[in-house]
């Protein structure tokens, strides 16, 4: 009888723990502004690191944290959201801000026509003011779109001066240039040229396919585009919870 509960214990904590990692610590959310539990069963922190009220990821809570260490007066700002996450960063912004417009692409409804609570909205061809905004936020959706130069010269049109569009996009190629990985085919489909790559997407269930992989000349590519200048924050406090991979937050400023 013994033997058997030491081999169901064992089995369960299998279950439990996939890759026999558990990390976990106390510290501030900066997402719910709570005194919370960290944990993360898995060592990939990016994805797995959560907060245990919100359940936001180490990204979301970077980003959260350098909007607050940036612009003291961000509850006054106008912001736009392109593609929100139902948590972490996102709904802080939404309950916060003073004017927030959050944004889907709905390529069959009318440009700047409201789909629920979300604005459709065409990030390489916004329907917004020029100079009418005072902050962009996007949260990993740079790296799914077919002419990113474009969304982020649509980007600085659409801000203030003295605005900033700030997000969050995966460096993946960390020791080359940026590379392209899929094209705009027929009927929107993608034309991948190098092996086919999808994220989550959480109003189209067939995800949204991976189009760039983003090296840090990044940087140079808004500057040729936007001409905006961007800063590059890599948080590691995990007083807030803030340790992963590949969690950069780009800050970019129109002068
Ligand atoms: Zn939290």
């Amino acid at each position: 009888m013994e033997e058997f509960v030491k081999k169901i214990k064992s089995i369960a904590l299998d279950y439990l723990l996939p890759d026999g990692f558990y990390y976990s610590l106390t510290g501030y959310c900066p997402c719910c502004d709570k005194e919370v539990k960290f944990q993360s069963y898995n060592s990939y922190l990016r994805n797995s690191f959560l907060c245990s009220n919100c359940s936001s990821i180490p990204r979301e809570r970077a980003l959260m944290f350098v909007i607050e260490r940036y612009f003291s007066n961000w509850r006054n700002f106008y912001v736009h959201e392109s593609s929100p996450s139902e948590r972490g960063a996102s709904i802080k912004l939404k309950r916060n801000v003073n004017k927030y417009v959050a944004s889907q692409y709905f390529t069959d409804k009318p440009l700047g026509s409201y789909v629920n609570d979300c604005q459709n909205q065409d990030l390489e061809n916004q329907t917004f003011d020029d100079e009418s905004l005072d902050l962009v936020v996007t949260q990993d959706v740079m790296e799914h779109l077919y002419d990113p130069g474009k969304a982020f010269a649509e980007i600085a049109r659409t801000l203030k001066k003295g605005g900033a569009h700030v997000f969050t996009v995966p460096i993946i190629n960390r020791h080359k240039p940026t590379e392209i990985w899929a094209v705009k085919g027929e009927d929107n489909n993608p034309v991948f040229l190098k092996t086919p790559e999808w994220h989550e997407n959480p109003v189209d269930l067939k995800g949204s396919p991976v189009t760039m992989h983003w090296g840090f000349d990044i940087v140079d590519f808004i500057k040729e585009k936007s001409g905006l200048n961007t800063t590059i924050e890599y948080l590691d406090m995990l007083e807030y919870g803030i340790r992963a991979e590949l969690i950069e937050v780009f800050i970019s400023i129109k002068e």
